[in-house]
């Protein structure tokens, strides 16, 4: 059995349906269980369409609405009961945002929710009229049971006996399942979401859970690349990356995977294929536990660049020697539930790095009470993600690199046994920075291994 994942572009309108049933059909020996997001951007419209109700009181759906039907016209299917329920559905729960003027995190799971839910019927619908013998699940009739907390719940324990239970029995009378991505239930019976792109987590969860053979995600492009291909034109996808390698490309700016979406995977050792559906030739890249320690390969597998980092640097002399300071700095920022990236310390004095997005007036407050405290904004972080058996190799070429061209490192950290080794630099210089890091790592004599 594998798993295969169709993200919102693939599934965008009529024409990409049919290109991934057709894909879908190339595999139909394996035993796939499908996994899809809602069509195009219908997520994002979902959620205009509750504040519109919410903030004016209007119920606004005819384009979300256009969209679905036109697909069904255009996929040659009959008008689809189910679809017209649920659009009824979604535009009484839209009317009575709109009544009571309130949108709760519960609210805005249910009515994101549609999105999932129709897209399956109908590419499920289209599976049928072509002779696929493929069936309808919610996420919840598939085994996914949540907490409660609405907008990023996270998966029960349950749901590792659950999922196979459900799915198994499928898989063996040659049903191929559809399963709404990003859905799942609370105990309570509410429905919750994974949180943005938390349908890749659905595919994954299944696949590890059901011990499936391998999971594929079908992207829009040729898998993890070298670099950001909008900053370096020539970038390479890379063919073979460890778990641990992926997930820190996907924490640090590689929008490729959910950041969540590999843990269920590492647990079990299945192994995870990105694949490009515009390129269905193109090996992919493959994620799986064997390092990318290969004597042969190159130190460096990728290079990302996260822009818009704010680093907070807190200095106190009472560091010295003391426990407890750092606790004390964190419990700060953890009572803002803001996330902290990265953390250099020395011995008076500690540097880390958050997203612009926070607001740090409150923070800044009560860290000023215990400490010296300065934040400068317009940073970005550059982490290079490679073999950490050669990191003073990468370290030295590096820095190397950003002393040529004359850029400041602001700040460094590399993890003791970590494959990513990141620094910060000024927003303005990233793009030059990772362009000549890309040269010199990924130059063609360093494929052939005959540098250095
Ligand atoms: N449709 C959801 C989103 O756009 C979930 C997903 O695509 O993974 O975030
Ligand atoms: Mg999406």
């Amino acid at each position: 059995m594998i798993v295969m994942k169709f993200g919102g572009s693939s599934v965008a309108d009529a024409a990409r349906l049919r290109h991934v049933t057709e894909i879908i059909k190339t595999q139909l020996s394996k035993k796939p269980v499908i996994v899809l997001s809602a069509m195009g951007d219908t997520t994002d419209h979902l959620l205009e369409a509750g504040d519109l109700a919410l903030k004016d009181g209007k119920v606004q759906i005819k384009h979300i609405e256009k969209l679905h039907q036109e697909t069904i016209k255009n996929l040659k299917l009959p008008a689809q009961k189910e679809i017209g329920t649920l659009m009824e559905e979604l535009t009484r729960l839209l009317s009575g945002i709109a009544l009571i003027r309130e949108l709760t995190p519960r609210t805005k799971d249910f009515l994101v929710s549609f999105g999932e839910r129709v897209s399956v019927r109908i590419a499920a619908a289209y599976m049928k009229s072509i002779n696929m013998n493929a069936r309808v699940f919610d996420a919840w009739e598939a085994g996914f049971i949540s907490n409660s907390n609405y907008t990023r719940a996270e998966l029960l324990k349950e749901s590792w006996e659950m999922i196979p239970e459900k799915i198994l029995p499928q898989i063996k009378g040659n049903v191929i399942p559809v399963v709404t991505g990003f859905l799942a239930k609370d105990e309570k019976g509410n429905i919750t979401t994974l949180g943005r792109g938390g349908s890749d987590l659905t595919a994954t969860m299944i696949a590890a859970s059901c011990r499936s053979e391998e999971v594929q995600f079908w992207k829009d492009v040729d898998g993890i690349m070298t670099a950001d291909p909008r900053i370096i034109k020539d970038t390479k996808p890379v063919q073979n990356i460890t778990y641990d390698e992926a997930a820190e490309l996907a924490y640090f700016g590689a929008q490729i995977l959910h950041p969540r979406a590999m843990q269920p995977c590492i647990k079990t050792g299945t192994p995870v294929q990105i694949k490009n559906s515009y390129n269905i030739d193109a090996p992919g890249t493959r994620t799986s536990q064997t390092s990318s320690a290969q004597k042969k390969s190159p130190p460096v597998r990728a290079i990302t660049s996260k822009q818009n980092i704010t680093i907070v640097d807190i200095v106190s002399t009472r560091m010295l020697g003391q426990y407890g300071f750092l606790a004390e700095v964190f419990s700060v920022f953890a009572r803002h539930s803001i996330s902290v990236d990265m953390v250099a310390t020395s011995e008076v004095s500690v540097s880390l790095t958050l997203d612009a997005a926070y607001d740090l007036t409150e923070i800044k407050k009560e860290l000023s009470k215990i400490a010296g405290v300065e934040v400068r904004t317009g940073n970005s972080i550059i982490s290079i993600v490679g073999n950490v058996k050669r990191s003073s190799e990468i370290l030295a070429r590096a820095f190397r690199i950003c002393q040529l061209i004359g850029v400041p490192v602001q700040m460094v950290s590399q993890g003791a046994s970590k494959v990513n080794v990141s620094f910060i630099i000024s927003d303005s210089e990233a793009a030059e920075v990772v362009r000549a890091l890309h040269m010199d790592f990924f130059s063609p004599q360093e494929k052939n291994g005959d540098k250095h």
